[in-house]
């Protein structure tokens, strides 16, 4: 698997493969939602028409009938329906089908992923359902994706209620029952650490995970010593099996620049090693977390790493060459790297206990 993306369109795509291809490309190249919407949008309102239907209204011009379809996707759709490539979708991949990195950093490792450990559904803050993100891994090659929607604290991200969570476990078993055994669509959370290092999740729940991410969402700003605690006691707790973008800083993008939290990166980092957590390589581009200094030591210090998308919409799943790009150039181990182990063995190391 290479960085450029291959999600793979034939040459005569559907009209909702040529929706849900200039979607997926639109999202790796970060451009705004409202666009992407759009095809999005229009490929769910496509999706349950039987072909007849769809050419019929194509030759009558009464594609955009449908709601959900405006001018621009209707023109997608006809042409796809006329068994034309739409020159929309051919403009797309000239421009934004390229690799991520310069000169294919990255890609070497990219390949030796099996999957990913941190997305996010519509169900909390991400911007397409979980059958579509697991479909778009799928796609990509994927074994897994783990799935991370977010806990009950995190109102602004519409976190998950003990009960909101159990529901989306049921539609994960459904998802995996119609997908088949050779992708396996993982249950996961990417839970708050609270102040005091505890989860923001009932221990219950957290029990049925497969995976779960831990990490910082509030206070950011707190006190070097109090964070320090915070962050060693949450990695301590017995279900924490990946630390999320641990620094939390921004480093570019729409919401602006935040610098790192701090604490005593040595402290948090020799407290993963020892209980075998997983220090996340966050792939975004705005997060680049941990920095490369913290990621040297963590590297210096024997942890193990997941090189994570934190994907909130389907083609950001692609911005895992970003992340290996990083951890190629810090000279990091394939086999320290859980997400490049098979499937059992990530689950039986996330296992608590
Ligand atoms: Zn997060
Ligand atoms: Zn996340």
């Amino acid at each position: 698997m290479s960085g450029v993306s291959e999600v793979p369109v034939g040459p005569v795509p559907t009209p909702v493969a040529a929706l849900r291809r200039i979607a997926f490309l639109l999202e790796r190249a970060r451009e705004d939602t409202y666009k992407v919407k759009a095809y999005r949008g229009a490929a769910a309102a496509v999706l349950p028409l039987g072909d007849d239907e769809v050419v019929r209204r194509a030759a009558e011009g009464t594609l955009t009938d449908l709601p959900g379809v405006g001018a621009s996707t209707a023109k997608v759709i006809a042409a796809a329906a006329r068994g034309e490539v739409p020159d929309r979708l051919a403009r797309v991949e000239e421009e934004l089908a390229g690799p991520l990195t310069a000169d294919r950093a990255g890609e070497e490792l990219r390949a030796a992923l099996r999957g990913d450990l941190h997305s996010h559904s519509d169900w909390s803050d991400g911007g397409s359902p979980l059958e579509e993100m697991a479909m778009t891994a799928l796609e990509l090659g994927h074994e897994y994706l783990v799935l991370t929607d977010h806990s009950p604290r995190l109102k602004v991200a519409r976190g998950l209620s003990a009960e909101r969570l159990a529901k989306q476990l049921d539609v994960i078993d459904a998802v995996n029952e119609h997908l088949g055994g050779g992708f396996t669509l993982l249950k996961g959370i990417e839970v708050d650490i609270l102040d005091d290092g505890r989860l923001d999740q009932t221990t219950a729940m957290l029990d049925r995970l497969d995976l779960r991410v831990a990490s910082v969402h509030s206070k950011l700003r707190m006190d070097g010593a109090a964070m320090t605690r915070r962050m060693v006691a949450a990695v301590h707790q017995p279900h924490t099996n990946v630390l999320g973008h641990c620094t939390g800083r921004l480093v570019t993008g729409g919401r602006g620049t935040r610098p790192p939290s701090d604490f005593d990166a040595r402290a948090v980092f020799e407290a993963c090693a020892e209980q075998g957590v997983a220090v996340e390589i966050n792939s975004r581009p705005e997060r680049r977390d941990p920095p490369t200094a913290l990621l040297e030591l963590a590297r210096d210090l024997g942890c193990l790493f997941s090189i994570d998308s934190d994907a909130h919409a389907p083609g950001q799943l692609d911005f895992l060459v970003l992340g290996c790009e990083r951890a190629e150039a810090a000279g990091i181990e394939p086999d320290r790297i859980v997400n490049t182990w098979p499937r059992d063995r990530l689950i039986a190391w996330a296992r608590p206990g």
